[in-house]
């Protein structure tokens, strides 16, 4: 507790403010540095206290766990604890200037800079275990981080030789940092994600999200709730495979390295496997299944219109249905997840130039047929499932034209637009389909045909990479990484390229206040 009389801004107290915030929202870890010299001298954490909000409903629509209606189960407020104390040690951790660390080791869960996702454990008779849902302590990460930067040497010590030995050494036991700008392209760094293997992690949610999925009904909420609140329960557990969706995706075009120097031993990139790209690609399509898309019905015919003074809100699932619970967008949010990460246009420009590392690795037109084949040859064994079918096949089209529509890379928007003709014969080929189905066909078609022959009102500049800057010497490359659209535009941001360096640049520690 704060001391009587004392101020929270007052520099002198390192400080945790609980944050009641209207909805669930991110904490933050901040420091007040010395301008002079960088050195921290007061920790500000900000800890939202409805994060606990949005911790028991993953737990409700994991476990659906009210039998009675009436009682508490204890293992909520377990594992709903367990987070918040990983996450006040996220916090502290910043202050004491520790980045994110995201890196997926073999040594497990190395570090609460980790956004973690929690673990859960499906048992053989299809309830799942939450007990170790989140690490105990902080991890063996962020032991070497503490050593190496607040830790003391005997004197007459090669303080650097040290620090240096530090690391190599927990680079043995595959103790490594990667932080904020590493996910999406290397597969062993995932935020909210686990294991090592996304392909096959992604898999075993899929498993855990199915056992909830199975069990989900009116024992995920407290009697004497309005039925329809449990669709705040329902979204967390019906894209529970969304980040893993992410790290899978991540290993399409995706490359393994660390943050190598020369002279270390260690290897400096490799692309991923071809073979893991390919489980990755299998993996993402089987979330494509209308199978796994349709809402149970058990809950389907519970979920009521919301009663008055339960307005819709951002956490419930899009409507076209108006204030009713739509049963078609659920299935259609998800799958978008998935095709939108997959068609993401970095993505597509990287397993486009994949073939300059190693010409046996999947191109971007071998993923955009498998995602076609698991979209366009989805067998459904129900008319709600053929429905919700339709609405992918539809999702995945928009996104397709898109990409073939606005992808920096020319060479993604040729193959994008090649198959894209392949989808609209394929759907012309079809017979003997449904009333609905064939309504459905002609638009899809119509719409393709539209796209590919639009007229333009003028050839606009085609953008192509800009040179890097000759003269004068020197430059920031400071925009390069965080603004991926800058650096392929005809209009160069010059002024992201200062003519000088500004005074004292090297001296100023790189900013780790973080948010989650
Ligand atoms: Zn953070």
């Amino acid at each position: 507790m704060l001391p009587e009389g004392a101020d929270p801004l007052d520099v002198r107290y390192n400080v945790i403010q609980w944050l009641h915030q209207s909805t669930r929202g991110w904490s933050y870890g901040d420091t007040i540095r010395d301008p002079r010299t960088g050195e921290i001298i007061k920790g500000h954490v900000s800890l939202g206290s409805l994060r606990a909000r949005q911790d028991y409903l993953i737990a409700e629509g994991l476990l659906s766990p009210y039998r009675s209606g009436d009682e508490t189960p204890p293992e909520l407020a377990r594992m709903v604890l367990a987070r918040l104390r990983q996450l006040a040690a996220h916090e502290v951790g910043h202050t004491l200037g520790f980045r994110h660390n995201y890196y997926d080791s073999t040594a497990g869960r190395i570090s609460v800079m980790d956004y973690p996702h929690p673990l859960e454990t499906l048992i053989p008779d299809g309830s799942i275990d939450l007990s170790d849902a989140y690490a105990v302590g902080i991890g063996e990460w962020d032991k070497v981080a503490v050593r190496y930067t607040y830790g003391d040497f005997a004197p007459g010590t090669n303080a650097a030789g040290a620090r240096l030995a530090i690391l190599v050494n927990a680079a043995t036991r595959d103790l490594r940092v990667l932080s904020d700008q590493d996910p999406s392209y290397n597969p062993r760094v995932d935020q909210w994600a686990n294991g090592t293997n996304p392909a096959a992690e992604l898999r075993r949610i899929m498993q855990v999200r199915r056992a909830a999925l199975d069990r989900f009904g009116e024992t995920a909420i407290r009697r004497g709730t309005p039925l329809a609140l449990m669709e705040e329960a329902l979204v967390p557990v019906f894209l529970h495979h969304r980040y893993q969706v992410e790290a899978a995706a991540s290993a399409l075009g995706g490359q393994y390295y660390v943050y190598s120097l020369r002279g270390d031993g260690e290897q400096a990139r490799r692309p991923v496997p071809a073979a893991e790209q390919m489980a990755a690609l299998e993996a993402l399509a089987a979330t494509l299944k209308s199978s796994e898309l349709v809402v149970p019905k058990r809950a389907l015919d519970m979920l009521a219109p919301r009663p008055v003074g339960f307005d819709l809100h951002r956490e419930l699932f899009p409507r076209y249905t108006g204030l009713p619970f739509d049963p078609i967008t659920p299935g259609l949010s998800a799958a978008d997840l998935t095709i939108t990460f997959v068609l993401d246009p970095a993505r597509a420009a990287r397993l486009v130039s994949q073939e300059a590392y190693d010409p046996t690795l999947p191109l971007l037109g071998h993923v955009i047929d498998r995602l076609v084949t698991a979209i366009f040859e989805d067998r459904p064994s129900n008319p709600y499932e053929a429905e919700v079918n339709r609405a992918v096949e539809r999702a995945f089209v928009e996104r397709l034209i898109t990409l073939a529509g606005q992808a920096p890379m020319p060479q993604v928007r040729a193959v994008a637009t090649a198959r894209l003709r392949r989808v609209a014969a394929r759907l012309r080929s079809l017979t003997g389909l449904s009333d609905a189905h064939a309504a459905h066909v002609q638009l899809i078609v119509a719409d393709i045909n539209r796209f590919i022959t639009r007229p333009l009102p003028a050839i606009p500049p085609m953008a192509l990479p800009r040179t890097p800057s000759g003269a004068p010497i020197g430059g920031s490359a400071t925009s390069f990484l965080s603004h991926d659209e800058d650096w392929c535009g005809v209009g160069a941001p010059e002024h992201r390229q200062p003519f000088f360096l500004p005074l004292f640049s090297e001296r100023q520690p790189a900013s780790t206040s973080g948010a989650r």
